[in-house]
């Protein structure tokens, strides 16, 4: 199914209960008080779809990258968060039943705490949930205590606003929009129960073991694991998973890494991971060994299946893991295809799996370009950051257009990186980029 397809589906779930609503062809009240319904029925059929862009689901991150599933869900979260917002403000004061057949809190806003309290609770969960969400990184808490804590909000508001919906809806109180958002709240939670609970078991029947922790740069490492029974993982070059080195299956604490192994390397898969925090900064003491548990493969950071006469690779820090995987796989497949890698970092010690970059730039066609903005005095190389300037003179010329960029780096070099490609002439379609973080 192509990815475009899924906006379509999309649209369809989180406008059925509107549509729904429509359908029953009631006698419209006001246009305030419609649309005040109108607006509550959007603002939980949005939230309640937010589950299905967990970005756990591989046959959604493969088509459109987790970035994008990512940034939908933190768009679509903050629209349904003001629809929420203003649902209850738009509704007139309650009128008196004047309409024969018109139960009262069916003509307004009602104040009848019994009647409305579960929709107060998801009305005052809601901000709270997408305000920690927003100022995650400035939260003193663990990155596992946080995503505990969202899914459990998460979970409790989408809980009470189906019941706020079926206790208070005017339009909710028919059969069919009544089982639909039964349906929906349980295919939420079941998605739920599918990455913590289901994932986690089926990910122990192919636990891993660590093979070696290998330094590759200042403060990076490469861990490499193969499985403790016999299994495949297929992946394609450049994907990520989720990875839980040393923990239960069901444990929160995994964390998300670029596969730097080559596919066509059976036996085994590899991470390039720098110290950043409480996981990375232990990685380098992880005894081999050690039980591990994978998710995955996710993302669609890969050159598979792009059949373009050239390959880009553009690279920042620790963006160089899914790079240095694609370019093992070129050379394992024996893919002829001319390759650049821009390769950008601060300092010289920051170059990771230095030897095998020089080896690979000597096979043909092949031209590794390491960029410094700190560079130690007799560097020859380039210097600076991945510039407009650098980008045109490696990748200016009229072939260039046609070849496919890979993009992985920090996100304002990402947006810098995109926007001068396009400069140059190159499609949108032909850039493929992934960042690293999710805020
Ligand atoms: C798709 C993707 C691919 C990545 N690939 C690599 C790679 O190849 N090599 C590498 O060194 N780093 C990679 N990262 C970054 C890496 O995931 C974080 O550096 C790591 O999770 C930090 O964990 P920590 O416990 O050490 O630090 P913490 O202090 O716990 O977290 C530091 C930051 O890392 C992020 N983070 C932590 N845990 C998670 C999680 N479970 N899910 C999402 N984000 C999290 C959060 O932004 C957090 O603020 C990747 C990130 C993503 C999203």
């Amino acid at each position: 199914m192509r990815a475009i397809l899924l906006i379509p589906i999309y649209l369809s779930v989180v406008f059925l209960p509107l549509a729904l609503a429509w359908a029953q062809g009631r006698r419209p009240r006001p246009m305030l008080d419609e649309l005040a319904t109108g607006a509550g029925l959007l603002a939980l059929s949005i939230i309640l779809a937010e589950f299905l862009l967990l970005g756990r689901f591989r046959s959604v991150t493969t088509r459109v990258g987790t970035d994008v599933v990512m940034r939908a869900h933190q768009l679509l979260a903050r629209s349904a968060l003001v629809l929420a917002m203003v649902h209850p403000f738009l509704y007139r004061p309650n009128q008196p039943p004047s309409i024969p057949g018109y139960q009262t809190r069916h003509m307004g806003i009602s104040y009848d705490f019994v009647e409305v309290w579960p929709g107060i609770v998801a009305f005052l969960l809601l901000p709270a949930l997408v305000a920690t969400a927003i100022a995650r990184s400035h939260l003193r808490s663990r990155y596992e205590i946080w995503r505990m804590l969202h899914g459990f909000g998460a979970a409790l508001i989408a809980a009470f606003g189906v019941l706020h919906a079926l206790r208070a809806g005017r339009y909710s109180d028919d059969p069919t929009l009544a089982a639909v958002w039964i349906g929906m709240l349980v295919v939420a939670l079941s998605a739920l129960a599918y990455v913590y609970v289901l994932k986690p078991l089926l990910t122990l029947r192919h636990p891993w073991t660590v093979q070696s922790v290998t330094p590759v740069a200042l403060k990076t490492w490469e861990l490499s694991l193969k499985p403790a029974r016999k299994f495949t993982f297929p992946f394609r070059a450049g994907q990520f998973a989720w990875l839980n080195v040393g923990h239960s299956a069901f444990s929160l604490n995994e964390n998300p890494f670029s596969i730097s192994s080559a596919p066509s390397d059976t036996g085994k898969i590899s991470f390039i991971i720098k110290e950043l925090g409480d996981f990375t900064n232990t990685v380098g003491s992880i005894r081999p060994g050690t039980r591990a548990y994978i998710d995955g493969p996710h993302g669609h950071l890969t050159i598979a299946g792009h059949d373009a006469p050239g390959v880009a690779l553009i690279a920042g820090g620790v963006g160089i893991a899914p790079m240095i995987g694609i370019m093992r796989e070129l050379g394992a497949t024996g893919d002829k295809r001319p390759v650049t890698l821009l390769y950008g970092n601060r300092v010289e010690d920051q170059i990771a799996c230095r030897a095998e970059l020089e080896q690979m730039s000597k096979r043909a066609n092949t031209n590794i370009v390491h960029i410094l903005s700190d560079p130690p005095a007799g560097w020859t190389g380039e210097t600076g950051i991945v510039s407009p300037k650098v980008l045109s003179a490696h990748f200016g010329q009229p072939q260039h257009k046609d070849w496919v960029y890979v993009l992985c780096g920090p996100p304002k070099m990402l947006e810098a990186v995109e926007d001068a490609l396009i400069d140059i002439g190159v499609a949108p379609a032909q850039i493929l980029s992934e960042r690293f973080s999710y805020d």
